[in-house]
């Protein structure tokens, strides 16, 4: 097993929906533990960033403007195999494809609002992590 640290991002959707706390807890109770957090309102830029892949996609401006719709939240996750498991806790990215149980399941309202970002790679977790913050802003136990 090895001790990982991913980014996920609360989006706007689930932000509307109250369900920041229920999803922290989600995993918490998997042995996911917050060691950065952050409510912040994405701009084009940052958007941009986190989903450089899809720049050339269809659906990238609809991303965009639901991205940048509401205020977002940021978690550094830590913990054992933290970048694949929090992806299983995520789900699907298409809802409809989601497993029960999974946040996607629950809380995504289509393929785009689908709720949750997760890191996809150890590389993408490092980029996106250190876009977003400091050192100095992580409370580790690493
Ligand atoms: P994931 O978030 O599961 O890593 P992707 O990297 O493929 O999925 O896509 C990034 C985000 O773009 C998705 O989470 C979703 O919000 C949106 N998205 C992906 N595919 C589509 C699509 N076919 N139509 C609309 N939005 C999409
Ligand atoms: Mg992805």
């Amino acid at each position: 097993m090895i001790l990982e640290r991913t980014l996920s991002i609360i989006k706007p959707n689930a932000i509307n929906k109250h369900v920041i706390g229920n999803i922290i807890k989600r995993f918490e109770d998997n042995s996911l533990f917050v060691v950065g957090l952050k409510m912040i309102k994405l701009n084009y830029h940052q958007v941009s960033f986190i989903y450089s892949e899809h720049k050339n996609k269809l659906f990238f401006n609809e991303l965009l403007e639901f991205m940048t719709s509401s205020a977002i939240v940021l978690l550094v996750l830590e913990g054992h195999n933290a970048i694949n498991r929090n992806r299983l806790i995520i789900g699907h990215t298409n809802p409809a494809y989601a497993n029960i149980g999974t946040i996607r399941k629950d809380y995504a309202d289509s393929i785009t609002k689908n709720a949750i970002h997760g890191s996809a790679s150890q590389e993408a977790a490092n980029r996106e992590i250190y876009y977003f913050f400091k050192k100095n802003e992580i409370y580790s136990t690493l």
